[in-house]
């Protein structure tokens, strides 16, 4: 799944070539990745058809383009969604879904997913904050997002530290990958107990949450081509600027200790055996 960084790279390159730009033609390809329109995908391109963009939205790991008129396209990338900004006469990549034509001309908007976990769906009224995402709290990188506040919520929770970052109604955007990264940042233990944290190592593990989250945006800004907005294919270059995600047996960059993988929540825990020592009161394994 692409966490927030991945997103905000492909919410970034949506801009130029969505905003403010009508839609003359829909074409449904495949009509699974619109299975969320009951109606139907004839009755989902014409209901498109004559909109137009404002600029689009995120908040942690989901994406909407709203439009003028107040409702929203909300975009599922599940595993494999991704979107493209091509010219209307370039040939089409496998797996396209949908194709967005625009009356001022190219380039086209493109939804491309192998999987089809994914898809896209019309958010009535959904151009401010659509009722799907309503649930999910702010994410650091939100002007309006409260650290104070999910500091204190945070401590209140009886479950580990790990835990309570992937919890994406106490802040939102923060995947399995950025939470390891966060923890060694902050030097904590992914199974220390939430009850048992000070404010100030609470609000130092959040904000390098924000931090990491970041330095990966930096990366995958730099490197990418407005007209190749692509999910998945974004990951090689992030991977780079990991510490210990992915790194087992490589040397922690702070102490040289080998990295370490763990069992965590059916998936895995990474962390640096010396910078973030499994805590000695009650602690929360996943
Ligand atoms: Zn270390």
């Amino acid at each position: 799944m692409p966490e927030l960084p991945e997103v905000e790279v492909v919410r970034r390159g949506l801009v130029p070539g969505t905003t403010g730009r009508r839609i003359a033609a829909v074409q449904v390809l495949h009509p699974r990745p619109v299975r969320r329109h009951l109606p139907g995908p004839d009755h989902f391109a014409a209901e498109l058809v004559g909109r137009t963009f404002a600029e689009p939205r995120r908040r942690g790991k989901y994406l909407w383009l709203p439009f003028t008129d107040g409702d929203a396209l909300l975009a599922h990338l599940g595993m494999s969604g991704q979107f493209r900004l091509d010219a209307a006469d370039a040939p089409l990549l496998p797996n396209t879904r949908v194709l967005v034509t625009f009356a001022e001309g190219d380039p086209q908007l493109r939804f491309v997913d192998q999987r089809m976990f994914g898809g896209l769906s019309i958010s009535p009224g959904g151009a401010e904050l659509p009722a799907e995402v309503a649930h999910i709290a702010r994410d650091p990188f939100d002007p309006e997002f409260d650290l104070a506040e999910v500091v204190t919520r945070l401590r209140r929770k009886r479950t580990g530290i790990k835990r309570a970052l992937l919890d994406q109604q106490l802040v939102s955007g923060i995947g399995n990958i950025y939470a390891d990264e966060a923890l060694w940042l902050a030097r904590t233990h992914y199974a220390r107990a939430t009850a048992s944290l000070s404010r100030r190592t609470a609000a130092a593990v959040v904000t390098a949450a924000g931090t990491v989250m970041r330095a990966a945006l930096e990366h995958g800004g730099t490197s990418f081509d407005a007209l190749y907005v692509n999910v998945n294919g974004a990951s090689g270059y992030f991977d780079r600027s990991l510490a210990v995600y992915g790194q087992e047996g490589r040397p922690c960059l702070r102490c040289g200790t080998a990295v370490r993988r763990e069992p965590f929540m059916n998936r895995s825990a990474f962390r640096c055996p010396r910078c973030q020592r499994r805590p000695a009161g009650p602690a929360y394994a996943g």
